[in-house]
């Protein structure tokens, strides 16, 4: 039995992995993307784990804590078939409710997927969500933070874009409550592999709730006279 048989040792090696192992490991907690290409699927391991791989777009896709990463993404261009959430825009993500963990202070990071889309996990606790027609809104300020991390984060939407996952129709406007960008994305379109690339959704539409009552009844396309447009200045979305 040698010490370099480390085969049959791979499942006691997830245990020990900060004295065992030279190669770099990588942890991750909770439900995420396998190697973060769609086709390899989900890793359902729910505990602390480790892999030998660099997480795929660990800056978008994960948050990390303790050198922990957790996925907080839209699992479905991975196949995810449990149960899944609708939300619209921005919001905050407690990583602790995530992972079931008892903690003092509440861990708390944020979605930058634009427009509607779907999370495995419900809106946290002591957040202040709205929801209109089974479709979670933040409705509270977004902190300095947010907005500091808005330019690196806010590039899921990039890397999300050419999978073309289905998302959730919405075809009402958000609540007033709602106080993130209102981005005009690829609602029901259907995008297929191979099919042209969809426009990309360039532009922040902010919606002026108080003296237009006409909007919200079309089908999302900003194509209104009382939109006020600007353009994002997300780097990388080209
Ligand atoms: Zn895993
Ligand atoms: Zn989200």
């Amino acid at each position: 039995m040698s010490r370099l048989n480390l085969a049959g040792l791979s499942a006691v090696l997830l245990l020990v992995t900060a004295s065992a192992a030279e190669a770099k490991q990588w942890k991750h907690a909770g439900m995420h993307p396998r190697t973060g290409q769609p086709a390899d699927g989900l890793c359902h391991i729910e505990t602390t784990h480790v892999h030998s791989a660099a997480p795929l777009y660990g800056d978008t896709l994960y948050r990390t804590r303790d050198d922990v990463h957790v996925f907080i993404g839209d699992p479905t261009p991975f196949g995810y078939e449990g149960p899944r959430h609708s939300y619209y825009g921005h919001h905050p993500v407690v990583l602790n409710v995530l992972l079931r963990i008892e903690v003092d202070v509440d861990v708390v990071e944020y979605c930058y997927h634009d427009g509607p889309h779907y999370h495995a996990y419900e809106p946290p606790p002591r957040q202040t969500f709205v929801d209109k027609e089974d479709v979670h809104y933040y409705a509270g300020e977004y902190p300095e933070e947010y907005k500091r991390e808005n330019p690196r984060r806010g590039r899921i939407n990039a890397v999300y874009r050419p999978w073309g996952a289905p998302r959730p129709a919405v075809t009402f406007a958000p609540p007033p409550q709602y106080r993130g960008p209102i981005i005009q994305v690829g609602v029901n379109v259907d995008v297929r592999v191979g099919s042209p690339r969809p426009p990309p959704p360039r532009e922040v539409i902010i919606i002026r709730e108080d003296n237009d009552r006409d909007h919200g009844h079309g089908h999302g396309h900003g194509h209104g006279k009382h939109k006020k447009h600007k353009h994002k200045k997300f780097k990388g979305r080209d």
